[in-house]
């Protein structure tokens, strides 16, 4: 096994359970594993890569990953969302939902997203896309193809397709309520379930699989007592987003009597590795007055957090708060959401987000948001390996330059990085082992031909809005212009 070094001004080992800075550190890989991390080592390397002034840290684990076109840019400024095609009106509903992408491009969006992902240094992924564009749920054909994607350009991916057994309709009088297709739902966990017998720990282990219910909302109780009792069984992650939105909250209890986190534990959801996106709305927070023992039971349920606060502060929410979280003991992971998927970005927000909510600068660090995008992540998914560089750890890193003009001064790489940094700024990525990207090249990847082809496949896309937009306004209402044309 050949036997590499890595060297860089700064590198962030994992010594007795927590992140250290090795000024003029070396990093050894051997095989598809971490051999060495510290200031000198001396055995027998094949060759050595000295990155110079730039940081050599763990790959960030991107628990939300984007996976398909974003389309937060059609809401950024358009309101509200159930006047704006973000809603299924009714009639659309009942003439029967139909793809709005081509299967082709499904399996496109998901190659062009990962190469995003991995030239903002992220490692391990478990994409997530928008359903708002689908018939109904994503299909194991897409994710087959996503397999190949991930593991043809060396990214570790927790995978699978997401289902559900309703979704939120608008009528006419522009209320919002539910369309429910249990049997649908059903159908779609268990192709899900075939899909992880397909595909868990395959491509030499880059490949993982997960089930993936899409939201709490959209959710029947017998879907989530369904997908806890497989996670559990087969041992793989499950996700929900919950705790989301006001909306989704109010419409869980009227239709439940009970809080998201109430119906999670009794439809017994909860499994090893639970991931829930987003954490804001929970009794007593976030303007919730619902009396819930919200905050007991996800400290006593052992679930992850996926926090996302760029995607989340872009809509005018903070999570509140993640010092209170954390200092409760609740696992807090990482996930981009959103395009850009910067993880630097995201950690940059995220600090600024958890110092509002506090009305304080001095309870949460930038350490604290690296935590989150690396170990953070790592113990969501119950993997030990990943998050850190250490002997033995999985060979996952990514190199961030320090001496472009932009990044400033450093007294502290982290801590510059947060204040300077953007995913820009990622040089070289490893995963198992292997350079995915070497000084900002994806070997094989076009980066403007990918371009191109997204922004014509969501041109497309949008011109299909109307069709499915309340009173089918033309595309150029739905989006207004930021000023009037000239
Ligand atoms: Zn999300």
């Amino acid at each position: 096994m050949t036997r590499t070094a890595l060297t860089a001004k700064w590198v962030v080992g994992h010594v007795d359970g927590s992140h250290r800075l090795f000024p003029n550190g070396t990093v050894v890989v051997e095989g598809t594993q971490v051999l060495y991390v510290g200031h000198r080592f001396d055995g027998a390397v094949s060759r050595t890569i000295n990155f110079g002034e730039a940081m050599i840290g763990p790959g960030f684990v991107d628990l939300d990953a984007l996976s398909d076109l974003d389309t937060t840019v059609l809401g950024y400024d358009n309101h509200p969302p159930e006047l704006k095609g973000r809603v299924w009106p009714q009639t659309y509903m009942q003439a029967g939902p139909r793809e709005m992408y081509t299967p082709e491009e499904l399996a496109f969006q998901k190659r062009y997203a990962f190469t995003r992902l991995i030239r903002n240094g992220i490692t391990t992924a478990l994409p997530i896309a928008s359903l708002f564009y689908r018939a109904w749920g994503e299909t194991t054909a897409e994710f087959d193809a996503a397999a190949d994607a991930a593991a043809d350009l060396g990214l570790r991916v927790y995978l699978g397709p997401a289902y559900r057994s309703g979704n939120l309709v608008v009528g006419a009088d522009r209320k919002i309520g539910f369309h429910y297709d249990e049997p649908r739902g059903l159908a779609g966990l268990a192709d899900a379930v075939r899909f992880i017998d397909r595909h868990e720990d395959t491509r030499g282990g880059l490949v993982r699989t997960m089930l993936a219910p899409d939201r709490i909302e959209t959710s029947t109780p017998e879907l989530l007592r369904r997908s806890g009792q497989v996670a559990r069984d087969r041992n793989v992650p499950v996700r929900l987003h919950c705790c989301q939105s006001r909306l989704e909250y109010d419409l869980v209890v009227q239709q439940h009597g009970k809080s998201p986190l109430e119906l999670l534990r009794d439809t017994a959801f909860f499994a090893p590795a639970t991931i829930l996106p987003h954490g804001l709305f929970l009794s007593g927070i976030n303007g919730i007055t619902h009396v819930a023992p919200d905050l007991e039971i996800l400290a006593a349920s052992g679930a992850a957090l996926a926090h996302c606060p760029l995607v989340m502060a872009r809509g005018g929410k903070l999570m509140q708060s993640f010092a209170r979280f954390r200092d409760m003991g609740v696992t807090i992971g990482m996930g981009t959401d959103t395009h850009p998927p910067d993880m630097i970005q995201n950690m940059a927000v995220g600090v600024m987000t958890a110092r509002i909510a506090e009305g304080d600068a001095t309870t949460v660090g930038a350490a604290d948001l690296y935590n989150a995008a690396t170990t953070g992540g790592a113990d969501a998914l119950n993997r030990p390996d990943l998050g850190r560089l250490a002997e033995g750890m999985a060979a996952d890193l990514n190199v961030i330059r320090l001496d472009t003009p932009e990044m400033g001064q450093v007294i502290d790489p982290i801590q510059t990085l947060l204040l300077n940094g953007s995913g820009r700024d990622v040089s070289d990525v490893m995963i198992a082992g292997r350079f995915v990207m070497r000084d900002g090249v994806i070997h094989g990847v076009d980066d403007a031909d990918y371009r191109e082809r997204a922004q014509a496949q969501f041109d497309r896309m949008v011109m299909q809005y109307p069709d499915r937009t309340l009173f089918h306004p033309p595309v150029e209402e739905i989006f207004a212009p930021s000023y009037p044309l000239g």
